[in-house]
C-alpha cells in the first residue's frame, strides 16, 4: 500500500474531503435518471434506508443465537409472506446474496429433487439466447450442460426451436431458465406454452425474476409455470446496487422443491431436508439490508406496488414513443407496446453514420446523464429502463437529449462535421477540454458542455475524457511480487 492515498489522509478533515471529492466525481440519481436496462435503479428512498444504521440491525452478528434474532426472524417472516403471494412460490430461502447466488440455490435444489427422484442423470439445461451471463454461469457451476434455445425475429423465444431442443433432450433434461418478462423488454405471450412444453418433457421451469418491477401486482411466475424463481431485491425491492452490491437474491419454490432447498446447521429451515447444505455461510444472507426492502413494501401496500409496476412500464413505453421517430424500436410485443424497458437499435444508424452506440453514451455525460445499458442483450443497441421513479419532467428531459443527439448525428451523416472530430466521439467534454486555449473544434464550446438549458442551469461535470475501455482491459497492472522478491 505504497501508493500515497493510503498515507495522505490521516486527520477526520483530510478523509472527509477525499471522500467528497470522489462523490463529485461520481453521477448518481441524486443528479439525474439513470436509465439501465435489466437494472431497475429505482429510488432508494432516504426512509427505507435509515434502518440499516440503527444499532438493533446493524450491530447483530450473523451466528447471534436464535432467541437474540427474534426481530430479524418476523421481518423475514413477513417478507417471505408477501412473496408467497407476489411470485406465488411457497417456501422462500433467504441465504443467496445476489440473484446469480439464488441461481445457483435454484438449480441446486431442482438438481436434489431429481436425485431423489431418481432422476440425478438429467443435467440439460435450456437457456434462450436473451439470457443474463448469470444463467448459463449458474448452470455450468451446477455441472448442468447448456443448451442454447435461440429467439425468431421478434426477440421472442423460437418455440418450434424450443420444441425440438426439449424433445431432443427429454432424457436428460433438467430445467429451462427464463426470464420473464424476457431481457429483450417484451412480455412473450408464449410463456406458459414453454413452461408447458419443458415439464412435458420432464424438466423443471426455473424464472428468472430480475424483472419483477414488470410483474409484482400484475401477474406471478408460479402461475404461468415457474417452479422455482428468484426475486433482485436490489432491484425491485430498492436495496441500492450501483457500484455492485451488496443484494439480495432469495428464491421461491413450489412444494415439491421446498424439502430440497439448502438448508443452514446453525439456523435450520423448517421442512427443509437437514441433510441440505448451505449455499451461503450466513443463513439469512445480507440481512441487515432487509430492512429497506421491508419498509419498501410496508410502505407502499398492496395497490402502491401494482401502481408503481404499472408506472414502470407506461413509462418504458412513453419513451418508446417519443423515441421511435429517431430510433427504432428493436422489439416490441404482440399489441405493439414493450414492458418495463426498450431496447433502441444504433446499427442502422451507427452503418450510415460512424457514429457508436458508445459515442452517444458518452455524449450523454454532457447532457447530465448517465448512460442506458449498452450493447446488452443485443450487440449495437442500448436498453432504457426508467422506473416508476422518474417524473415527466425527467423522462422528457432525458427523450430531448437523446432527440437532440440523434440531430448532432445528422450534421455528421450531412458532411458538416468530420467523424473524427465532432461533439459526439469528442465526449464528454471535461472542464479542461473548455480551458484549453488552443480550441481547434467545428463546434463551439457553448455546444460542448453546455447543449441543453436543462445542463446550463445544473451542470454535472464530467471528470475524465474519453476512457478507452479496451485498453484498461487489455493492459492488466499486476501489483504482485516476483517469485524472486520472496526469495530475498
Ligand atoms: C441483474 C440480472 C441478473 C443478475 O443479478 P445479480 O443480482 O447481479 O446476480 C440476472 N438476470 C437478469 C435478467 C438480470 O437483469
Amino acid at each position: 500500500m505504497s501508493h500515497p492515498t493510503f498515507s495522505r489522509y490521516r486527520s477526520e478533515t483530510e478523509m472527509l474531503r477525499y471522500l467528497k471529492r470522489l462523490e463529485n466525481k461520481d453521477l448518481s440519481l441524486a443528479h439525474a435518471m439513470i436509465p439501465l436496462g435489466s437494472c431497475t435503479m429505482k429510488l432508494n428512498a432516504t426512509s427505507e434506508m435509515i434502518p440499516v444504521s440503527w444499532p438493533s440491525f446493524a450491530h447483530l452478528h450473523p451466528f447471534a443465537p436464535r432467541d437474540q434474532v427474534a426481530g430479524y426472524q418476523q421481518m423475514i417472516d413477513e417478507l417471505s409472506a408477501f412473496w408467497s403471494k407476489s411470485p406465488a412460490m411457497i417456501t422462500f430461502l433467504c441465504s443467496p446474496t445476489r440473484a446469480r447466488r439464488g441461481e445457483y440455490a435454484g438449480l441446486v435444489a431442482i438438481r436434489r429433487y431429481q436425485a431423489a427422484q431418481g432422476e440425478g442423470h438429467r443435467d440439460v439445461c435450456l437457456i434462450p439466447s436473451s439470457a443474463h451471463g448469470t444463467n448459463p454461469a449458474s448452470a455450468a457451476m451446477v455441472q448442468m450442460k447448456v443448451v442454447v434455445v435461440e429467439c425468431d425475429h421478434n426477440g421472442n423465444i423460437d418455440m418450434a426451436d424450443l420444441r425440438a431442443k426439449a424433445e431432443q433432450h427429454r432424457d436428460q433434461l433438467s430445467a429451462i431458465m427464463l426470464t420473464y418478462p424476457s431481457t429483450h423488454g417484451v412480455f412473450e405471450t408464449s410463456v406458459r406454452e414453454a413452461c408447458k412444453v419443458v415439464h412435458d418433457n420432464g424438466g423443471q421451469v426455473y424464472i428468472d425474476g430480475a424483472n419483477m418491477n414488470a410483474q409484482v401486482g400484475l401477474t406471478r411466475p408460479g402461475d404461468f409455470g415457474g417452479d422455482v424463481s428468484h426475486l433482485n431485491l436490489h432491484k425491485t425491492f430498492c436495496i441500492p446496487h450501483g457500484g455492485g452490491g451488496p443484494g439480495m437474491g432469495p428464491i421461491g419454490v413450489k412444494a415439491h422443491l421446498a424439502p430440497y432447498v439448502s438448508n443452514h446447521v446453525v439456523t435450520p429451515i423448517n421442512g427443509v431436508n437437514s441433510d441440505s447444505g448451505a449455499v451461503s455461510a450466513a443463513a439469512f444472507g445480507s440481512a441487515s439490508i432487509l430492512p429497506i426492502s421491508w419498509a419498501y413494501i410496508k410502505m407502499m401496500g398492496a395497490r402502491g406496488l401494482r401502481e408503481a409496476t404499472e408506472l414502470a412500464i407506461l413509462n418504458a413505453n412513453y419513451i418508446a414513443k417519443r423515441l421511435e421517430a429517431s430510433f427504432p424500436i428493436l422489439y416490441r410485443g404482440q399489441n405493439g407496446t414493450v414492458a418495463h424497458e426498450c431496447i433502441i437499435d444504433i446499427r442502422p444508424l451507427k452503418a450510415a453514420s460512424g457514429i457508436s452506440e458508445e459515442d452517444i453514451a458518452k455524449r450523454l455525460m454532457d447532457y447530465g446523464f448517465h448512460a442506458p445499458t449498452m450493447s446488452f442483450p443485443v450487440p449495437g443497441t442500448l436498453m432504457i429502463e426508467p422506473t416508476e421513479s422518474e417524473s415527466l419532467y425527467e423522462i422528457d428531459r432525458f427523450c430531448d437529449a437523446m432527440i437532440a443527439i440523434r440531430k448532432e448525428i445528422a450534421r455528421v451523416e450531412s458532411g458538416e462535421w468530420p467523424l473524427d472530430n465532432n461533439p459526439l466521439v469528442n465526449a464528454p467534454h471535461t472542464q479542461a477540454d473548455l480551458m484549453d486555449s488552443d480550441w481547434k473544434r467545428p463546434y463551439d464550446r457553448q455546444l460542448a458542455a453546455f447543449p441543453s438549458a436543462a445542463v446550463q442551469a445544473a451542470k454535472y461535470w464530467p471528470a475524465v475524457n474519453r476512457v478507452d475501455n479496451v485498453f484498461g482491459d487489455r493492459q492488466l497492472i499486476c501489483s504482485c511480487p516476483s517469485i524472486d522478491e520472496y526469495r530475498d
